[in-house]
């Protein structure tokens, strides 16, 4: 609670995986499900209790935290990613909701007036 930097932004988080920077809705939250359990859960809405690491939603970003421990070491026991896994690279049997397009770059006209 000590933590009161009221400047109006986010909170910053630190990525377990690629240890930037990203406010609360660009990172994952993780919790450890407890009661004897090693599971890694995705609080998708950020509310669980307990303590919570934090995640880019990304491939690379996971690979990267199970490959340093991070899991084990921001969640105490907590070693078992299968459910993040699954939520970053969903199963390709499953019908996985469309992936928004690409930004289309415009190339930058001579804008002089
Ligand atoms: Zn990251």
């Amino acid at each position: 609670m000590a933590e009161v930097l009221s400047t109006g932004n986010q909170p910053q988080r630190t990525c377990i995986g690629c240890r930037k920077k990203g406010t609360r809705s660009q990172l994952l939250r993780l919790v450890a499900a407890g009661s004897g359990s090693t599971a890694v859960l995705v609080d998708e809405r950020r509310r669980m209790a307990g303590r919570g690491a934090w995640l880019h939603p990304s491939a690379s970003c996971l690979a990267l935290a199970i490959k340093r421990r991070a899991f084990g070491r921001a969640l105490p026991g907590a070693t078992g990613t299968a459910a993040v896994e699954h939520w970053i690279t969903p199963d390709p049997n499953v019908d996985a909701a469309p992936v928004a397009a690409t930004p289309t770059v415009q190339p930058e006209s001579g804008s002089e007036i």
